[in-house]
């Protein structure tokens, strides 16, 4: 009977015990429970927070009326239906979305289980009665239960409206800038910054008779004239190099065969200084290359017609000059002289009008000799000192030297740069005229006058055909802008160069500098 007793004892001890771990089993387990508890709210509390804060649009409709069981603050403002929105289904609050295909959408994921995505998609909807237009990228998802059963639709959206805007406008400039350059009937193409075309507008493939792919896929050199091709490239490789502005006047090839002169530019676009494409314009000018040629021709023509009669009128005068000579006939003599001025001024024109021509065609031929530079200016100056007695033009020889050069020629710059240092200075008619040496083997002529002076804009253009400075001047000095022209054709046949010093109202120093020893 002890016994019994004792194990049940022992039993009962040992029940004990097993219940007191089972205990601090279930406690522990409790706890984690807990503590599972608390990281679960705590991850809830952080997603919502995200979901919250985002700035992206977010909603989740639950069942298939679409009961808007959670929506962030930035889609209800979107919405623009007040804050009171959850809890009610999505087509009561903006009714006006059902029939844009929103319902179809959901549907579509709702009852398929397949995801809708759409970018920029125009949405038109009321934001506190007024109505607006926006745009959104859409993501709409189906939303499962923990059985896999589909139970509502999770959006998530952006408004794009800015960035759709922004693109429509760029768009729209783009097809109207498209729509001018076609319009226009100048060439125009666009190149990337390596000079490989990428457009060509209607006029160029008019003109061509390619179509557009044709021509981007030609190099557009191909039809230029073989004469100017070689020039355009260098040209062209420089401006792409250094990035200057082109400006050529070529011949290009019509779809006819035809060469047609053009006027063509073309420009570096820049962004910040490194250059991302070039715009190209070419402007026909064959009638006015024509045109200009003919009244070359006429020129010549007059020039030549010109000059038997007027150098046969110098002749007579010079005869009537010797008979007179000796005589006491006081009354003729000036007016002869007077004639013979005139005839001289007649000639010089002519022959100036006759090198312009034979410089265009390129048939100004120099006959090189070797001769006294010192020599032949001085002898210009007493012809011309000769002929104006009013004037004092101071010779000055810094250095001793022959050249050799086409005398002629040479003569009649030096003699354009007296005459207009004398016809520019209606006060003071003092010119100085000096021969030197310049560096690197070089000889140098310069005229100084103290007369009206050139203002520095006018510089470059002086040496322009036909260029004179200002109407005004055109009345009070005569002359045909040809001279310098010449002049400076001249010397660059020679291989040398004209320099212009001048300040208006004090004086001009026009300089030529040829090279010596040059065959
Ligand atoms: P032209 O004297 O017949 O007009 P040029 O070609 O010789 O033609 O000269 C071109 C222009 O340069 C002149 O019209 C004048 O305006 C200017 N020019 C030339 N030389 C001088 C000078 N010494 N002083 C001031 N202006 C000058």
């Amino acid at each position: 009977m002890r016994m019994d007793k004792d194990l049940r004892i022992q039993e009962l001890e040992k029940e004990l015990e097993e219940s007191h771990k089972k205990r601090e089993m279930l406690e522990k387990q409790l706890s984690d429970y807990d503590k599972n508890q608390a990281q679960l709210k705590e991850e809830i509390y952080q997603l919502k927070g995200l979901i919250y804060s985002s700035t992206a649009l977010i909603t989740f409709l639950k069942g298939p009326d679409y009961r808007i069981e959670f929506a962030n603050s930035p889609i209800i403002k979107v919405w623009g239906k007040g804050d009171d929105v959850v809890g009610k289904p999505l087509f009561e609050v903006i009714p006006e979305v059902r029939e844009q295909g929103i319902q179809d959408y959901l549907d579509q994921v709702y009852y398929k289980g397949e995801p809708y995505h759409a970018q920029s998609l125009p949405i038109e909807h009321n934001v506190n009665g007024e109505p607006v237009k926006s745009y959104f990228d859409f993501s709409y998802m189906p939303q499962y239960n923990s059985e896999g059963k589909i139970v509502g639709v999770g959006v998530i959206a952006q408004d794009v409206t800015q960035q759709a805007t922004l693109h429509q406008k760029v768009r729209k400039s783009e097809m109207e800038f498209r729509g001018l350059v076609n319009f226009m009937p100048h060439k125009i193409s666009i190149a990337d910054a390596d000079g490989n075309s990428v457009f060509y507008n209607k006029s160029w493939l008019d003109y061509s008779g390619m179509t557009m792919d044709e021509f981007l896929d030609s190099h557009w050199t191909d039809i230029i004239h073989p004469d100017h091709k070689e020039k355009v490239e260098a040209e062209l490789e420089e401006c792409l190099s250094s990035g200057k502005t082109l400006d050529l006047e070529l011949k290009v090839k019509d779809k006819n065969g035809d060469y047609k002169w053009h006027l063509c530019r073309a420009i570096a676009m820049k962004d910040d200084g490194i250059i991302t494409s070039w715009i190209s314009s070419s402007t026909e000018i064959q009638k006015l290359k024509e045109e200009e040629q003919r009244k070359e021709d006429f020129l010549k023509l007059v020039s030549h017609e010109l000059k038997t009669p007027v150098t046969s009128i110098k002749g007579y005068v010079q005869l009537l000059q010797s008979t007179l000579n000796g005589s006491e006939n006081k009354i003729t003599k000036p007016y002869l002289y007077r004639i013979e001025d005139q005839v001289e001024r007649l000639i010089r024109l002519i022959s100036e009008m006759l090198d312009l021509s034979r410089i265009e065609q390129n048939e100004l031929e120099l006959n090189i000799e070797e001769f006294s530079l010192n020599e032949h200016v001085e002898h210009i100056i007493e012809d011309i000192s000769y002929t104006h007695k009013d004037v004092q033009i101071e010779l000055e020889h810094l250095c001793e030297c022959d050249v050799k050069a086409d005398k002629d020629r040479i003569g009649q710059v030096i003699i354009n740069f007296i005459t207009n240092a004398l016809k520019y200075s209606p006060e003071t008619k003092r010119v100085q005229v000096k021969v030197f040496h310049e560096q690197n083997n070089n000889v140098a002529v310069s005229v100084k006058d103290f007369g009206i002076g050139i203002e520095k804009k006018d510089l470059n253009r002086i040496f322009n055909r036909f260029y004179r400075v200002s109407a005004e001047n055109e009345k009070t000095y005569a002359g045909f802008g040809i001279g310098l022209y010449l002049s400076n054709e001249i010397i660059e046949r020679h291989n040398g160069k004209i320099f212009v010093d001048s300040e208006p109202g004090v004086g001009s120093e026009f300089t030529f500098v040829l090279p010596l020893n040059q065959n």
